[in-house]
């Protein structure tokens, strides 16, 4: 606390990111990176930017990397928003449409960033418990909201939910956004995008991060109707125009291009997850069905935070979750098939 800080600095909880440690000797499982480097045609693009002009602005607009996710998803450049990683998108969508003089609701638990958003933007929030499955209880959500924010799959649990949920949760909000936080979809979900069509209140939320290997590179996007993506560049132009750098934009642009390479990984990384799942349950591990590329995991007989503690002593760095609705689980992010075998092998040394 400093006698210089604004009231709303000094009554900030702000969000404590995952561990990334200076040296290389982990393994890291712990922040759901992508195991597999951004496609070659990304690196190249991002040296070409490097070489080029970066004296000068980028393109304040970002029109070249939304006209490509307009022509890849099928909307138009006017329903597609970028920001620097989804988190920042998500922080401009919390400001463009919830009302501080209704509750925004969002499951217990979640991805935490939310409620550190909430706070932010002086938001009531409601939490609402996932059942005894872990899984999102879709009408719970029918209730008096101003707002409602929903992750699919769901983090850290994994669990995917069907598209069907969301077109009922749509239909019978129409005076509300419903944001769908899509951060993991491209590991074999559906993706609500195609909502949008029928839905003006829709805002699907997607990132570079995971599935295009681009974490470091801080890219996400918002797809949505024109009146949403409207108010999202008012939020934007009021608080820094120039959200993407020119390497960044170069990096996305490249990536939409290299479908194969992106299919490529995605499928690997969704072929391990299967693979861990099965050793996971032969070893008296509990693990939902992932549609992430992580596994959300309790052992029955073994403390979590016992695993957390040998696994980084052996160098494996994954999550711990300890919380009233989600105790004693590690959510492990799916790595190389090496890297699994090393987790794998340093669990059995602990079992
Ligand atoms: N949403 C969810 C559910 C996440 O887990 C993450 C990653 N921590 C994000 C959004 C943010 O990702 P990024 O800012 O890298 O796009």
């Amino acid at each position: 606390m400093s006698k210089y800080w604004s009231p709303l600095a000094a009554s900030l909880v702000p969000y404590v990111p995952g561990e990334q440690p200076k040296n290389k000797k982990f393994i890291k499982l712990n922040t759901n990176e992508n195991p597999y480097p951004p496609s070659p045609k990304a690196l190249e693009a991002i040296r070409e930017a490097a070489n080029g002009d970066l004296r000068l602005y980028p393109d304040p607009t970002c029109d070249a990397l939304i006209r490509k996710i307009a022509d890849y998803y099928g909307v138009r450049p006017e329903q597609v928003f970028v920001g620097n990683g989804s988190d920042e998108v998500l922080a401009f969508s919390f400001a463009a449409f919830f009302n501080p003089a209704e509750p925004i609701l969002f499951p217990d638990v979640t991805y935490s960033f939310y409620k550190v958003y909430a706070e932010f933007f002086g938001l009531k929030a409601e939490l609402i418990p996932l059942n005894e499955r872990f899984e999102v209880p879709f009408e719970q959500f029918e209730r008096q909201n101003g707002g409602i924010v929903l992750p699919n799959p769901n983090a850290p649990t994994a669990i995917l939910a069907p598209l069907d949920a969301f077109r009922g949760l749509l239909a019978r909000n129409p005076d509300h956004v419903v944001l769908i936080d899509e951060a993991y979809i491209d590991f074999g979900g559906e993706s609500a995008v195609k909502l949008v069509h029928e839905y003006p209140n829709a805002l699907v939320v997607q990132t570079l991060s995971k599935s295009r290997s681009l974490a470091g590179m801080r890219v996400g996007f918002a797809v949505g109707s024109e009146e949403l993506i409207e108010g999202l560049n008012r939020v934007k132009n009021s608080f820094n125009s120039y959200t993407l750098d020119r390497p960044a934009l170069a990096a996305a642009i490249a990536s939409f291009e290299d479908e194969a390479y992106f299919r490529q990984t995605v499928e690997r990384v969704m072929l391990t997850r299967e693979a861990v799942t099965d050793k996971l349950r032969q070893m008296g591990f509990h693990a939902a069905d992932s549609g992430a590329n992580f596994v959300f995991i309790t052992h029955p007989k073994v403390a979590a935070k016992k695993l957390l503690d040998s696994l980084r002593e052996q160098g494996i760095l994954v999550r711990y979750f300890n919380q009233p609705r989600i105790s004693n689980h590690l959510r492990v992010t799916i790595g190389t098939d090496e890297e699994m075998d090393a987790f794998i092998a340093a669990l059995q040394t602990i079992l």
